[in-house]
């Protein structure tokens, strides 16, 4: 695996470790952290740095503590069977097919495989499921198939893309399995793929693509398919 280049934010890290960041932004981080050691690193180094910070107040008195224990118990011993079973129906994807293609799903998304929607087509040999339900920002699979591209456009909020699988490009830089790409207003681009690969990303909006260059810019309307 190529070298990863481009990582979360600190500040991000931060969040994630004391999770404070909305459910799709926190499966980014996850999906990002499954192929990167030097943020896993980072990330055990601020759990380590909280506890440390949590020891430093001062002692619960144990009265309180078997208080809290009794209390956990009892809400353990009060899940409903429902609860059970419902667990137990949690199926495990492991994999998406597009195609004759397979590709592995990021451990953080295997369980919410229901929340996957199908794959339709966008122009330009791209293709697009939804990931649903876990936050106001649009979270969505972005499969480009090889020698395909997006028009040029830029951001109306901020884009993050995290590759999956294969490489893309764009005027910037090349973007390799766990490289994790901010763009916001300032970034204007059009990514592609060469003639021999595809890309699967987990890309992450805010709000709508806004289309740039002469004709794309047409499909501004079309730009709000990239952000249902
Ligand atoms: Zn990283």
């Amino acid at each position: 695996m190529s070298k990863i280049q481009f990582h979360p934010p600190e500040q991000s890290l931060s969040h994630y470790a004391q999770g404070q960041l909305d459910p799709a932004m926190s499966l980014m981080l996850s999906a990002h952290l499954e192929f990167c050691a030097h943020c896993r690193q980072k990330v055990a180094d601020i759990e380590q740095q909280l506890a440390v910070e949590l020891s430093a107040v001062p002692d619960v008195p144990e009265q309180a503590m078997e208080q809290e224990l009794d209390s956990m118990l009892q809400m353990i011993m009060q899940q409903s069977p429902d609860t059970a079973i419902a667990v137990e129906q949690t199926v495990r994807q492991q994999q998406i097919e597009l195609g004759e293609k397979q590709f592995t799903l990021p451990r953080a998304l295997q369980t919410h495989a229901e929340h996957i929607g199908p794959w339709g087509r966008l122009p330009g040999k791209i293709q697009r499921a939804r990931v649903d339900a876990l936050s106001s920002s649009k979270l969505n699979f972005i499969y480009m198939d090889q020698d395909s591209s997006l028009p040029e456009h830029t951001h109306q909020g901020q884009e993050i893309t995290l590759v999956l699988a294969g490489s893309f490009h764009d005027e910037a830089g090349s973007y390799h399995p766990g490289d994790f790409v901010i763009q916001n207003k300032q970034h204007q681009h059009s990514p592609r793929t060469a003639a021999n690969q595809d890309c699967l990303c987990l890309t992450l909006l805010d709000a709508p693509l806004h289309f740039t260059s002469g004709l794309a810019s047409l499909l501004n309307p079309f730009s709000q398919l990239f952000f249902r």
